[in-house]
């Protein structure tokens, strides 16, 4: 009965034409009066089920459910709610137009990036041949060996294994060309490893160029900057993978797969509405593809200057708060490859600070409003890319609190 009334209230509201004009003005404090108005009116799931919601000053992770999506990415979800639509003419169309947008040959939406590397890796090791396609993760008959730098072989690449192929993994160029067989079908990079690896870009393609293998590179945490999501189709990667749920913005469940239209079309053969597939379980639907779509839409369109600016002053309000209590260091740094964004280390002397890093990170999760950060035993690391404009204050205010309580 509850329900019903507070349905009929949001209704009632959301008809008026501008929602500021209930109070019979625009001004900026009445407009957010009404948008307390209509939030205490919103079913609180999450307290219902009593989950602490809390501020990410952390990242992207998975764990914490990713990014918070734009307004625009939820309008694209909730209208492709309403209506029914052909699943493989909405990739087709959606693929084309990414496609466009990223100056690549072709496209398509996955379910994360580890669902991209699976699609990708599963349409490599099959082409288009609708048995083979059944066959995987046995991969009898087909080349199933790729290879990859040791420095960049992470877990991630489980989403290889998983569909059928098999790792190799090589130190040098030589030892790479030496790797080859006869079994050989792809060469997979990790972005976020770049510095780690004896092999760059750009050595990587020529070599899968001059033996014929496609290349494939994940990376999953490497927007920003917007340049890589066009930089790596023109370097000669014939697969690209991205998150759609980091940098991006869009759903946490999608990702992005570009590069040459005939593997990504082998990659397609493996995802609904197929059945009979490896990658049936890796689906992805109308709200996701239409998610995904906008959000790339919004994250091109975006100022990045105006937004890297807004994180460095957010970081640096926090590390200056932090180190006003005395015998607090902090510093900014900007990894160069994943998560490429401004970024706090904060540390103390545990002499004058009577507390651990770990027990700071502690209160600041269980405190109010509860603050998620990263970090080990010897600092707290954080970002504010993931937080909503506003609360790098309210973090600002409470690491303080707590270094200065253990004075
Ligand atoms: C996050 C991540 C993945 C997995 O991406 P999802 O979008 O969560 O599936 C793969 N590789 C790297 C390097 C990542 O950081």
């Amino acid at each position: 009965k509850n329900m019903i009334n507070r349905r009929k209230v949001i209704q009632s509201l959301a008809a008026l034409p501008f929602a500021g004009s209930l109070l019979g003005t625009n001004s900026l404090a009445a407009q957010s009066k009404t948008a307390a108005v209509v939030s205490s009116l919103r079913r609180d799931f999450f307290k219902e089920l009593g989950l602490r919601t809390f501020i990410n000053a952390a990242g992207t992770y998975t764990s914490m459910t990713g990014s918070l999506m734009p307004k625009e990415v939820i309008e694209a979800i909730s209208y492709g709610a309403d209506e029914y639509v052909n699943l493989d003419d909405l990739q087709d169309k959606v693929g084309e137009r990414i496609a466009e947008l990223l100056e690549c040959e072709y496209a398509t939406v996955s379910s994360g990036c580890f669902g991209a590397m699976s699609i990708g890796m599963a349409g490599i090791l099959t082409g288009k041949d609708p048995e083979k396609v059944k066959q995987l993760p046995n991969t009898e008959g087909m080349k199933n060996e790729v290879i990859i730098q040791e420095s960049h072989t992470i877990g991630y690449a489980q989403a290889l294994t998983n569909v059928g192929a098999k790792v190799v993994k090589v130190k040098t160029a030589k030892q790479l060309e030496k790797a080859i067989t006869d079994k050989t079908c792809m060469l997979w990079f990790l972005n976020a490893h770049t510095d780690q690896g004896e092999i760059k870009w750009e050595e990587f393609i020529a070599l899968g160029k001059k033996y014929n293998i496609p290349t494939f590179i994940d990376c999953a945490a490497d927007v920003p900057p917007v340049e890589n999501l066009f930089r790596f189709t023109k370097m000669g990667f014939d697969l690209v993978a991205f998150s759609g749920g980091k940098g991006l913005r869009g759903p946490q469940s999608a990702g992005l797969l570009l590069g040459k239209r005939e593997y990504i079309e082998a990659a397609r053969m493996h995802t609904p509405p197929r059945g009979e597939t490896i990658g049936r379980g890796m689906k992805v639907n109308k709200e996701e593809v239409l998610g995904m779509l906008a959000a790339l839409e919004l994250y091109l369109q975006k100022d990045h200057d105006q937004e890297w600016k807004m994180w460095e002053s957010q970081i640096q309000l926090i590390s200056d708060s932090a180190t006003s209590v005395a015998g607090v260091e902090s510093e900014i740094h900007v990894p160069k490859y994943a998560n490429h964004v401004p970024s706090l280390r904060i540390r103390w002397d545990e002499k004058k600070l009577k507390i651990s890093p770990n027990e700071v990170r502690k209160q600041l999760r269980e405190g109010h409003p509860s603050i998620q950060t990263v970090g080990d035993s010897k600092s707290v690391g954080m970002t504010t890319w993931m937080m909503v404009p506003g609360q790098e204050r309210i973090v600002a205010k409470r690491i303080k609190e707590i270094l200065s309580s253990a004075i």
